[in-house]
């Protein structure tokens, strides 16, 4: 393999820019819906909208192919209750999911509702969801006519959440198992959504990042009529018109760290996710929610081993574990995580606690696939961590290096892995865009689905919102006339975007995204309070001021570093205006003011909303389960939707 290093060896210099540079010259794209973000909600938006006969066109900031971060598979294909061998109803499920505070009723019973669809529609495209070929015959929770492979990850008929009685092992029968997760070979998925766009004539716009959006008349608050774009290989200006915009680029990301060489570090999702979509749409006066809730990374970040790098994790949850000299762990039980939890409940991981302090079980732990089942073995390390995504990585290097699953235990790194750091802390499944019934956003003309919408959840959920907002946004478009473009508002725009070409010299994006990330660290971490959120947002302000004007690039590609930057500080200013706005600590927001340390109060357990209005700040409110009734609601907005959901 040749490193950069070995490379500017060999050839004594960099490589010049292998594309056309053609910054500021423009290019025009007319369509009736514009999907901005190729991930998974937008690639099933986009197919969505096409299906109903519109000009669509997808703008990805990377290649549609892989992007994102479900771009390199999904092995759980989650809260799918409408499927065959579920035993709840999709709308007690999505009751039950939405009763969690501060989530989102709508996604959520979109998804309950629809994500089964979804699924047999991405069979139809290409997507592998069954083991058609026996591969895991045997298998516990595989079922033998439908060939499905319902996932250790389920819960009972009854709740989601560990045992009330917190730590008693509960394993749960099979006839009490709800059987809503079902196991998928999601590395087929993202290759098949990307020749299904294709075949229905979606025009796809690879390495086009989306910047800004047009407003009618250039106003703020205004129907979105369209976008602006930079192609990141050729500096290219897009001007996309379109009468309906979904936005599904994800939300915030990379706000607490920047880091070059700890691979995954941005968080659960892809490095593109830079908020530019959350800032396009805050830009034109829509409002958003949730911004104040943050939480720890819980994935591999390079920084410490969680998630996925050690047996007894998320997509290796059913490994029974052993510790240092072989002693069994009273989790998971029986092989299968007790009451479809990815962790032990409390009550189980203080019993293990306790053991380590008093000698019982000594440091470190492993995961003991030798005991496992052939099949449950081979099911969990190929299939769950060979579709899961990045967690190929971890297999393909173990099996090269000759590692057995039949001999050869694999280390936890439970209990060994130290303390949460300021920096481990990421925008997480909190804020986002506020939508409607009909997944539009505050805007006219403005739809979002996935990660881009407050409290999303995950792959399927994205998959279905992409395709109920594409479904929403076409029919808007059919009953929409001529928009009014602003040539004044791609023309700032214009001068916004390459004003760090115009610089050869200054801040570089990766100097400013350590900046802003280091004002996160110390004043927008754990603790919180009125001054500290000041002194943050100060900090910030002092960045915009005297560092942005500076901020350089040399090719298309850092200048999209460099826009991201610009997004990720105006990102981190609302996460602190709306830390400022709620005067109370919050469990479910993971959100501590020492200033104001009452937890959860009643008269605080609301939402709060912010949005711009004449460039001004404006807080409001909702409250808890504003959406309303969730199955009236969907059903009055649906009347036509023909699915195979039938109420049990
Ligand atoms: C390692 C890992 C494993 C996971 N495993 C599972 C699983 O097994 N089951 C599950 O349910 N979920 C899983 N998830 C979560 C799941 O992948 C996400 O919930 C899902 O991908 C969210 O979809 P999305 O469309 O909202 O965002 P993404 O799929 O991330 O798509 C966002 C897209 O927007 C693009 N973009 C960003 N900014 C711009 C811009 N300015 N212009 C144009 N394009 C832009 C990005 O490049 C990206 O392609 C996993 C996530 C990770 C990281």
């Amino acid at each position: 393999m040749t490193t950069w290093h070995d490379y500017l060896r060999e050839e004594g210099q960099p490589p010049s820019w292998p594309y056309p540079i053609r910054f500021g010259e423009e290019q025009e794209i007319d369509v009736d819906v514009l999907v901005i973000g190729g991930g998974i909600a937008g690639c099933w938006a986009a197919i969505s909208a096409a299906r109903q006969g519109l000009k669509v066109a997808l703008v990805e900031k990377g290649d549609t192919v892989r992007s994102g971060a479900g771009g390199p598979g999904c092995d759980h294909w989650c809260d799918a209750p409408a499927n065959p061998l579920s035993r709840v109803s999709p709308d007690d499920w999505a009751k039950h999911m939405a009763g969690r505070p501060y989530s989102n009723g709508i996604g959520i019973q979109i998804q309950c509702r629809e994500d089964y669809d979804t699924l047999l529609e991405m069979e139809q495209m290409g997507g592998k969801i069954r083991d058609a070929e026996n591969e895991y015959a045997g298998a516990e929770g595989r079922d033998d006519k439908t060939k499905f492979m319902i996932s250790p990850r389920y819960g009972t008929i009854h709740s989601y959440l560990p045992d009330p009685k917190m730590g008693e092992p509960n394993f749960n029968p099979p006839e009490k198992r709800n059987n809503v997760v079902i196991r998928v070979w999601g590395s087929t998925f993202k290759p098949a959504l990307k020749r299904e766009c294709k075949r229905l004539g979606v025009q796809i716009f690879d390495r086009v990042m989306g910047t800004g959006l047009l407003t009618e008349h250039g106003v703020q608050g205004a129907r979105v009529i369209g976008a602006t774009g930079l192609n990141n290989r050729t500096g290219e200006f897009m001007i996309f018109k379109s009468k309906a915009t979904i936005l599904s680029t994800a939300g915030g990301g990379s706000l607490w760290l920047m880091s070059m060489e700890l691979g995954g570090y941005s968080n659960m999702h892809s490095r593109t996710m830079s908020g530019d979509g959350t800032i396009m749409a805050w830009k034109a006066g829509a409002e958003l929610t949730k911004m104040e809730g943050t939480g720890m990374i819980m994935i591999a970040t390079g920084l410490k081993h969680k998630w996925y790098s050690g047996a007894g994790d998320a997509s290796y949850e059913n490994v029974p574990l052993v510790d240092a000299k072989g002693k069994r762990l009273p989790y998971p039980i029986q092989g299968w995580v007790d009451a479809g939890a990815m962790v032990p409940a409390p009550g189980v991981e203080a019993k293990i606690r306790e053991g380590i302090m008093k000698g019982e079980y000594e440091l470190p732990f492993y995961g003991d696939f030798p005991s496992m089942p052939d099949v449950e073995r081979r099911a969990t390390w190929n299939l769950m961590l060979g579709e899961e995504s990045t967690t190929r990585i971890i297999i393909d290097t173990f099996n090269k290096a000759g590692f057995d699953i039949s001999r050869d235990m694999l280390q936890s790194y439970k209990f060994i892995e130290g303390q949460s750091l300021p920096q481990w802390r990421d925008v997480g499944y909190g804020g986002g865009l506020l939508v409607d019934w009909n997944l539009r956003t505050s805007l006219e003309g403005l739809y979002a689905a996935g990660t881009q919408m407050f409290a999303p959840e995950d792959h399927s959920h994205a998959a279905s919102t992409g395709r109920y907002a594409g479904r929403k946004a076409a029919a808007y478009a059919r009953e929409i006339g001529p928009s009014k473009f602003s040539r004044d508002q791609i023309e700032k725009e214009k001068a916004r975007v390459y004003a760090p070409v115009k610089r050869s010299s200054g801040v570089e994006w990766k100097e400013l995204h350590a900046g802003i990330a280091r004002v996160m660290q110390y004043y927008v971490s754990e603790f919180k309070t009125e001054s500290l959120l000041n002194t943050g947002l100060n900090a910030l302000k002092k960045i915009e001021q005297e560092s942005v004007p500076t901020l350089f690039a040399l090719d298309p590609h850092k200048l999209m570093r460099s826009l991201e930057d610009t997004h990720m500080l105006e990102y981190a200013k609302i996460i602190i205006q709306a830390s400022l706005a709620r005067k109370a600590s919050s469990m479910p927001l993971n959100f501590q003011r020492i200033d104001y340390p009452a937890i959860d109060p009643p008269e605080w357990n609301k939402f709060l909303t912010i949005k711009l209005e004449n460039n001004k700040v404006k807080t409001g409110e909702r409250p808890q389960e504003f959406w309303g009734d969730m199955k009236q609601q969907y059903e009055a907005h649906n009347k036509d939707y023909t699915g195979v959901y039938k109420a049990k």
